[in-house]
C-alpha cells in the first residue's frame, strides 16, 4: 500500500463512515483477532461499524473483547444484506477471493462499497478498491497494527485492540514458532504487550480450555495417523462416526495437523476431516521449508492458503481422497527429498 493510497483512506475515514467487516468462512483467530481489532479502533472513530462473519466459529474465540457484537450472516442474513448494501466501506480480512466467504460471494460481490482488502494469503483476486496484500507477513492481524501505524495512529491502540491482534498473532504464528515469525513479529507483539495485551491470560484462553471429549478426539486422531516415510509425509483421517463419538464441536480438530508434522524427517502433513452435512472431506496440510502445500492444494483439492499451510475440499469419500492424495506423492518426490 503505497503513501497515496494511505493519504486517500485517511481522507475516507476523516469523516464518518458506515463500515462493514468481513473474514473468511470458518473464520479462526487470526480472522477474528483482525476484524475486532479493526473494529474497535474504527469505533474509536466514530464510525458506524459492523463485523459480519459467513458463520459460526469456536468457543475458545469468543471471549474477545466485542465478541458480542459479531453478526452471523448464516443466521441473520436480512439484516446483514441490509448492512452490507448500505455500507460506504466494505473491509475484506484474512482472505482474498470472495468465494472464501462461502454464502456471503454473491453480496460482497455485487456490493458498491469501497473496498479494502487486508490479508497474507496467496494469489489475491483483483476485487479491492484499496489493496494491503502481504504473503510475507505472520498474520492479519500483524497487517492491521501496521495498518494503523500507516494511519498515524499508534497512539490509538488501546487494551482491546491490543487484545485481539496479539490473540491473531499468536494463534497464525502457532506461537511465534512458525517460518512466518520475525523480529519484526516480536517487536509488534512486545508493543501489545505494552499496550495491553495480558498474553498469558491470552495464551489461556485460547489453549487450555480443553474438554475431555475434545482431548479424547485427540487421542482418536493420533491413533489414526500413518506414515509414509518415502515421501517424508504423515496423514490423519477423522471420519464423521468419529467425530459423533467424541462429541465435535466446531474448533475441536484445530491444530491436530500439526502432530502429523511434529513426527521426525516428516516434510508434509494433511488432516482428512469427513463433513457429512457439507458432504465434502475437509483437508488441512502443511509443510516445512520451500515445500509448498498452496500448490499442491490448488492443483489437486480446490483450495490454497499459505506456503506452508493452507487448506482444501474434496468431493470424493473419505477412502478415496486418502486414496487421491497417496497416488499424487511420486509426483512431488523429488522436492520431498530435497527438502
Ligand atoms: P486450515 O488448514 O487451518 O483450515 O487453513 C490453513 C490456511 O489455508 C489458512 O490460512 C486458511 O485461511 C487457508 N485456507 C483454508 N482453506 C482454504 C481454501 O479452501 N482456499 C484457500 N485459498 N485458502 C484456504
Ligand atoms: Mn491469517
Amino acid at each position: 500500500m503505497n503513501k497515496a493510497e494511505i493519504t486517500n483512506i485517511k481522507q475516507l475515514l476523516s469523516t464518518q463512515k458506515k463500515i462493514v467487516i468481513v473474514p473468511h468462512k470458518n473464520p479462526d483467530g487470526d480472522a477474528i483477532g483482525s476484524t475486532l481489532g479493526l473494529y474497535h479502533y474504527l469505533n474509536k472513530s466514530n464510525h458506524d461499524v459492523h463485523v459480519i462473519v459467513p458463520n459460526d466459529y469456536p468457543t475458545f474465540l469468543k471471549w474477545m473483547p466485542g465478541n458480542n457484537t459479531i453478526l452471523k450472516y448464516d443466521s441473520n442474513t436480512n439484516t446483514c444484506n441490509a448492512l452490507i448494501d448500505n455500507a460506504d466501506i466494505l473491509f475484506t480480512l484474512d482472505f482474498n477471493a470472495f468465494h472464501r466467504t462461502g454464502n456471503m460471494e454473491s453480496v460482497l460481490a455485487e456490493s458498491k462499497a469501497i473496498k479494502i482488502m487486508i490479508d497474507h494469503h496467496q494469489a489475491p483476486d483483483n476485487y479491492a478498491t484499496y489493496m494491503f496484500s502481504d504473503v510475507h507477513m505472520s498474520s492479519t492481524c500483524e497487517m492491521i497494527y501496521h495498518f494503523i501505524d500507516m494511519l498515524g495512529d499508534i497512539n490509538l491502540i488501546d487494551s482491546d485492540i491490543a487484545t485481539c491482534l496479539y490473540t491473531g498473532i499468536m494463534t497464525d504464528t502457532g506461537s511465534f514458532r512458525f517460518l512466518c515469525t520475525t523480529s519484526e513479529t516480536h517487536r509488534i507483539v512486545a508493543q501489545l504487550i505494552e499496550q495491553g495485551a495480558n498474553n498469558a491470560e491470552i495464551h489461556n484462553n485460547i489453549y487450555d480450555t480443553n474438554s475431555y471429549k475434545r482431548l479424547q478426539l485427540l487421542g482418536c486422531a493420533l491413533a489414526n495417523l500413518k506414515v509414509i516415510p518415502e515421501s517424508r509425509t504423515a496423514y490423519i483421517t477423522l471420519s464423521q462416526d468419529e467425530l459423533n463419538s467424541f462429541d465435535y464441536k466446531k474448533g475441536d480438530t484445530e491444530g491436530v495437523v500439526n502432530y502429523a508434522l511434529s513426527l521426525n524427517n516428516t516434510i508434509l502433513a494433511a488432516i482428512f476431516i469427513e463433513d457429512k452435512q457439507e458432504d465434502i472431506i475437509k483437508i488441512s496440510l502443511r509443510s516445512k521449508g520451500s515445500f509448498s502445500v498452496n500448490e499442491l492444494s490448488r492443483a489437486h483439492f480446490n483450495g490454497g492458503g499459505h506456503k506452508n499451510a493452507a487448506g482444501g475440499r474434496s468431493d470424493l469419500s473419505l477412502d478415496d481422497t486418502v486414496a487421491k492424495f497417496i497416488s499424487i506423492l511420486p509426483s512431488y518426490s523429488k522436492a520431498l527429498n530435497d527438502e
